[in-house]
């Protein structure tokens, strides 16, 4: 396969995008681009953008467009994007979605992954999800006394996302279903899209994202 690897990782917050794409990302030697790590890390340190977002991260809503276009141009002009990314969290509406392919140009999208989970178990991973602030390590609720509040893989603190607060999280799965659902036919239409069962273990999971990008010559 020549060109760029890009893929698409799409699906509801807490369907395992962010456990799925660090697999993947290290199979395929490709970096990992989470628009929401990216955003995470800026309201963490403090820089002018993290302190712009971070009212609207908090409450669950989505960042200006063109905002997030820089930001994945940016991310994409760097040198370790040369062979391709997985995208995680981008994009997230048409509008998005036709930003994306002008910043791609003709090196587009090879692949759309729809981790497909039912919204009642969504819900229920969301509101035991903790992560460690440092390098965005996902943990349960329950594991917390276990690693005494510390990540294992950096000693960052493990804490709960302020927009995985019941609040929060109502208004982002909405606005999963009114903006980002529809692109789904968007993709399937361009015969980019296939949808795998994220109900499974994550171990099964995998497997089938790899047979997938397996199938399209993308490893
Ligand atoms: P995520 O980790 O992907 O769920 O993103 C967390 C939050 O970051 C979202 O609720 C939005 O506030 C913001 N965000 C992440 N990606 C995007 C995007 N593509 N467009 C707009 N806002 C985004």
């Amino acid at each position: 396969m020549s060109g760029r690897v890009i893929i698409v990782v799409l699906g509801k917050q807490g369907a395992g995008k962010g456990t799925q794409c660090k697999r993947l990302a290290e199979s395929l030697a490709i970096p990992h681009v989470s628009t929401g790590d990216i955003l995470r890390a800026a309201v963490r340190d403090q820089t002018p953008l993290g302190k712009e977002v971070e009212g609207i991260l908090a409450s669950g809503q989505l960042v200006n467009d063109e905002l997030v276009g820089r930001l994945v141009a940016e991310r994409f002009a760097e040198a370790d994007a040369a062979g391709g990314a997985l995208l995680d969290g981008y994009p997230r509406n048409h509008a998005q979605a036709a930003m994306l392919e002008s910043i791609l140009g003709d090196d587009g999208i090879k692949l759309v992954i729809n981790l497909d989970v039912a919204s009642e178990l969504v819900a229920e991973r969301l509101s035991a999800r903790r992560v460690c602030q440092e390098c965005g390590a996902i943990y349960r609720d329950t594991d917390i006394e276990a690693i005494s509040g510390t990540c294992e893989n950096c000693g960052g603190d493990v804490v709960q996302r302020p927009d995985d607060q019941p609040e929060a999280i109502l208004k982002r799965l909405a606005t999963y279903e009114s903006d980002t659902a529809p692109l789904l036919d968007f993709y399937a239409e361009r015969g980019l899209l296939v949808t795998i069962d994220g109900n499974q273990t994550p171990a099964d999971v995998t497997a089938d994202i790899m047979s997938a990008v397996q199938d399209r010559d993308l490893a």
